[in-house]
């Protein structure tokens, strides 16, 4: 996808969020719904996270400096840090409103903005599936903002017509639901902290080059920059008296994503 075509999906994600956002806060604040307050709490954080995860995903594009010999392919992730602190915050304004909550009346006209905030949503969600990486893991929250939505249109619904405590207890479960957020995004951030290694498919496809080149592979050890970006070393054993150039290789596993170090032993005669 061209940059520019990413820029424009971009947009697109961040107007249509924007818009729903603003429609539940009016929904929280003007017509009392405590899971539309909850639920625009939430969509403030998804903004603040997108915000943050677009800031340091133009850093990504950098090329290697003295500073950062591998590249700035991992500031793009830098940008979930922020978005967990964000949501931590929310969590915590959420069970303070919940814990000291009294009866109180949900209007109609809070149902009729969560329904049309869902259509906005909706456009996000359905945009941000053809946006690049960092992106499509805001998608993933929108998805999860488009089931909140959902829960504030039954709920601010059940509100109005039947008692608060429907309205309440959609709160309740969003509230939780933004715990086990935390819980995810902070193990996706921990799996990149603990340098991982690759899928076993690139083990694979460097080792069938090294071989098609004329290698035996001794060892191989791979970690992840980013998905579709390793790092490592490698040893390798000449099969023949004449194997390809050593560069040659580096060059050709380095167009696949793969930066080795390459060793070599002595052909054993
Ligand atoms: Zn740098």
């Amino acid at each position: 996808m061209g940059a520019v075509k990413a820029m424009g999906t971009i947009w697109v994600v961040a107007a249509t969020g924007i818009a729903g956002s603003v429609m539940k806060i009016l929904g929280g604040v003007l017509y009392g719904s405590n899971t539309l307050f909850v639920d625009a709490l939430t969509s403030v954080a998804n903004m603040a996270s997108l915000i943050s995860i677009l800031w340091f995903r133009r850093l990504a594009y950098t090329p290697p400096d003295s500073d950062h010999h591998f590249g700035h392919e991992r500031f793009e992730y830098i940008g979930v840090l922020p978005m967990l602190i964000t949501y931590g915050f929310v969590a915590g304004l959420s069970v303070a409103r919940l814990y000291y909550v009294r009866e109180y009346r949900v209007e109609l006209n809070a149902f009729y903005l969560a329904l049309a905030a869902m259509l906005m949503y909706g456009v996000a969600v359905a945009s941000s599936r053809r946006a690049p990486p960092s992106l499509r893991a805001y998608g993933a929250f929108t998805v999860s903002e488009l089931l909140e939505g959902l829960v504030g249109v039954v709920a601010s619904l059940g509100g109005a017509l039947y008692s608060y405590l429907v309205d309440y207890g959609g709160a309740v479960l969003l509230t939780s639901y933004i715990f086990y957020e935390i819980y995810e995004e902070g193990r996706r951030l921990s799996s990149f902290m603990a340098d991982e290694a690759p899928p076993l498919e690139v083990y694979e496809r460097v080792v069938e080059t090294a071989e098609s080149m004329g290698y035996n592979v001794e060892s191989l050890r791979l970690r992840t920059i980013v998905p579709g970006r390793y790092h490592g070393d490698m040893v390798l054993q000449p099969k023949s008296t004449a194997p390809s150039d050593l560069r040659e290789l580096r060059r050709v596993l380095q167009g696949r994503g793969v930066d080795v170090c390459i060793e070599t032993e002595k052909l054993n005669s």
